[in-house]
């Protein structure tokens, strides 16, 4: 061995010992900040919190007027919303975000796309970031709380930290989503999954048009964003780059408000499949031809129908869930025998494995009902399969810690709807945290969540990033 890579070799050795003393004393540095953050030490839970929560407060009716003044910026009349991927208004709608996310001090940034990346720089130089955020488009005649809980909440959420003097030690990021729902080219989460990298979305995006034709790049060029191809495929997240990942949202089912609980911990993500399924037969007159005859496609795609709800119903889980959404005839005459059908299947569970066997139950039943009808399957294309995601243990202990500290009443809870959350959850622990919203209510203009609900959310978001900034 050479003397000069032996002194190299040392020097290696000497620094690696260092860092990993200074390593310890910044550990030490966290915890004093997060005992002056929470009033209490870390690692005992009788202290007192000489910490008043009221200096943790929510800035409600800011809140809530900026959650307003975001529903205005609307393609159909109030109390509806409607605000699709790269439209005039959902242009005004990433301005009026990006202002906000200035105002709160954030160092803000934007990819190809258009997800709106918000940050706070922790204390501590190069370690993951811990990020939240969720989306604002909103699909035809919808709410406004809808993933906006989950934007302007976390904005907020940023507020209600610096306002309590708060210093993250990681960096704390809001992200903004673009295109959660898949109203204008038919993909749901559309940044995020292109965050956690997909080759079949660039591939599809690059023949994606949508119902007036305009082409996924046209459409997107028009909003701003001149985008390549190859900029699709460069969106994807390095391993690593986020230590936890948060999304605030309204639950858009009815359980909380049942309950009468604050705030619901999510443990796992449901994920869908959709499948598209089309028979054909010969038609025919409606009197002319006797049932013997007949090879009815319309029936076809009924028979199918009541299968998917009688294998869903067998899996042996409630988490399980199949609907068809769509069933389309063709001609569509009261006197023609249906010689084309069309439908459209949605499943859904926590479970992928239970979830797929039930698709796989669907796809023969199709076989077998082609056969016995004498129609042929001209189509059985499953479009997405999805697996489900789990959230993160810390998360979910980060979240549960809030929560108790915050004296709010809680459930663990599944999320039944996907969100951009269950990308993220590729690419970084993941949880997410659901508020009540009247009647479960979401999709249509009558959804609504109440200030002070809205308002625990925003402080659960914020105790709960606090937390894991720290770690
Ligand atoms: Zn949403």
């Amino acid at each position: 061995m050479e003397p000069k890579f032996l002194t190299s070799l040392l020097t290696l050795l000497l620094l690696i010992c260092l860092s990993t003393i200074i390593d310890a004393t910044n550990e030490d540095a966290t915890r004093k900040t997060m005992e002056e953050f929470s009033g209490y030490p870390t690692d005992s839970h009788h202290s007192i919190l000489s910490f008043s929560l009221d200096s943790f407060s929510v800035e409600s009716e800011k809140l809530q007027g900026q959650i307003e003044e975001l529903s205005t910026l609307s393609d159909s009349p109030a109390p509806s919303v409607t605000r699709i991927l790269y439209s005039e208004k959902d242009v005004l709608a990433r301005r009026f975000i990006k202002g906000i996310m200035k105002q709160a001090g954030l160092l803000v940034r934007e990819d190809a796309v258009g997800n709106i990346y918000g940050r706070w720089d922790g204390s501590e130089q190069g370690l993951p970031v811990v990020a939240t955020g969720s989306h604002i488009d909103a699909i035809p005649f919808s709410g406004k709380y809808d993933g906006v809980v989950g934007v302007l909440g976390a904005i907020e959420a940023i507020n209600v930290l610096r306002r309590s003097g708060f210093q993250p030690r990681r960096p704390l990021e809001v992200i903004m989503f673009t295109s959660e729902e898949p109203t204008r080219f038919g993909i749901s989460c559309l940044g995020s999954r292109l965050l956690a990298g997909s080759e079949t979305l660039v591939n599809t995006l690059k023949k994606a048009a949508d119902a007036q034709n305009v082409s996924f790049f046209d459409a997107a060029k028009s909003a701003g964003y001149n985008l390549s191809p190859d900029d699709l495929s460069n969106l994807v997240l390095e391993e690593g780059n986020y230590s936890a990942f948060v999304e605030l949202h309204i639950e858009q089912g009815p359980l909380l408000e049942e309950e009468g609980l604050s705030i619901g911990i999510v443990t796992a993500i449901a994920a869908p499949a959709s499948i598209k399924v089309e028979f054909e037969g010969n038609g025919g007159h409606a009197g002319a031809v006797l049932m013997p005859k007949r090879n009815d496609a319309g029936l076809a795609a009924a028979e199918l129908a009541l299968a998917v709800e009688r294998y869903v119903l067998e899996s042996g889980s409630i988490d399980t869930v199949g609907t068809v959404g769509i069933l389309e005839l063709h001609p569509g005459a009261i006197n023609s025998i249906p010689s084309k059908s069309h439908i459209e299947i949605d499943v859904r569970d926590i479970d992928e494995k239970r979830r797929n066997s039930v698709i796989e139950k669907v796809h023969e039943s199709a076989i077998n009902i082609s056969q016995t009808r004498g129609v042929k399957l001209s189509e059985f294309n499953i479009i997405n399969q999805d697996p489900p995601a789990a959230s993160d243990k810390s998360v979910i202990d980060a979240m549960e810690f809030a929560t108790k500290q915050l004296n709010l009443s809680h459930k663990f809870m599944i999320s039944r709807a996907y969100h951009d959350s269950l990308f993220m959850a590729r690419k970084s622990p993941m949880g997410m945290i659901f508020i009540p919203c009247y009647k479960g209510y979401s999709h249509k203009p009558e959804e609504y969540a109440s200030t002070e609900d809205i308002s625990n959310g925003v402080k659960v978001l914020a105790l709960t990033l606090a937390k894991l900034s720290l770690e």
